[in-house]
């Protein structure tokens, strides 16, 4: 796994080595503390310990290229786990969620919150992406992109620091702190007494960063109230905001379940069986479509969180009301 950073990885680690367990298999589990050469050599010490099978949820998606090539000349499959691993051929399939979907969810909160549809505007927006080192990040900043480009291009929506492009809005290796200095440069280079209605965040970790500069820069009143406010992973700390009304949304991606997918592929592999997949079209690595089985987000906010995450015994109310 690549950090602990994201407490959704914490999730994704313990979930898989439960079920691998369950089938009698022997796990080593280790993170890389978002530290690339770490991960390589966690990588390559598992080759040299000759494993039956590796799955990697990969920290800079184009740097394991050799380290793989030495896992595949000792014949160990590799499995890509949530974040496609590229410019290898040595890939065996990708388990993850619906990447473009994920955008596409954060894109329409943004659509029904500011009710663009049918609202003047225009309102004010700030876009944010992910780390470009990682795969999904170009996939949720295009599919959020392609709700929002054309409010964007109608001026509906403005963005007034003039960051609409995937390289000028990344934030590398998803760091919170990263994030919450650029809003915080943006609110003073580019508002002063106009107001941000709207901040396209990629995950959770990323859209608090983004709220504490915001509060910090005296929103969450009735005269400057918060913007709309996307995320992802459901995070705990993210619901609460969410119960709370200072975060819209966040995209529910049940690591219980991707964490099944990953392993049942594994154990396929390892039978001589063919793992089920639904995807044999987008994603290609640069060397080659990898076989994909992809999962479904969930869009939840205010109005279904408990339904979804309480119900589906994901937290328990306690957990959220603490
Ligand atoms: C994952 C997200 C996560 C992000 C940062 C992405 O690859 O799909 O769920 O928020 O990495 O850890």
């Amino acid at each position: 796994m690549p950090t602990k950073t994201s407490e959704r990885w914490i999730a994704d680690g313990e979930n898989m080595e439960k079920q691998f367990q369950l089938l009698g298999y022997r796990t080593d589990m280790q993170y890389a503390d978002d530290d690339i050469q770490r991960q390589v050599d966690q990588i390559d010490a598992m080759v040299d310990a000759k494993v039956s099978a590796l799955v990697i949820g990969a920290i800079d998606g184009t740097a394991l290229k050799s380290v793989l090539a030495k896992a595949a000349r000792a014949d160990i499959p590799v499995i890509a786990y949530d974040r496609l691993i590229r410019d290898s051929g040595d890939i065996a399939y990708y388990a993850t969620f619906d990447n473009f979907k994920v955008g596409v969810q954060q894109g329409n909160t943004i659509v029904e919150a500011l009710k663009l549809r049918t609202a003047k505007g225009p309102f004010n927006i700030e876009l944010f992406a992910g780390s470009p080192d990682d795969n999904n990040a170009t996939f949720f900043f295009n599919g959020a992109m392609s709700v929002l480009k054309p409010y964007i291009s109608a001026g509906k929506l403005v963005v007034r620091s003039g960051e609409t492009k995937f390289e000028r809005v990344g934030t590398l290796r998803w760091e919170n702190a990263v994030a919450q200095k650029r809003m915080a440069a943006l609110l003073k280079s580019d508002y002063g007494n106009a107001r941000v209605d709207a901040v396209l965040a990629p995950n959770d970790g990323i859209a608090r960063g983004i709220l504490a500069s915001l509060e910090e820069a005296g929103y969450g009143t009735k005269a400057r109230p918060l913007p709309v406010l996307t995320g992802q992973d459901a995070e705990l700390d993210s619901v609460k905001l969410i119960a709370e009304g200072r975060q819209t949304e966040t995209v529910y991606k049940d690591t219980r379940e991707l964490a099944k997918v990953a392993v049942q592929m594994t154990d396929a592999v390892l039978s001589d069986e063919k793992p089920m997949v639904n995807d044999t079209k987008q994603y290609h690595n640069g060397v080659e479509i990898v076989p994909t089985f992809l999962l479904q987000p969930v869009n939840v906010d205010k109005s279904n969180y408990e339904r979804v995450l309480i119900e589906g015994g994901y937290y328990t109310a306690e957990q959220i009301a603490a």
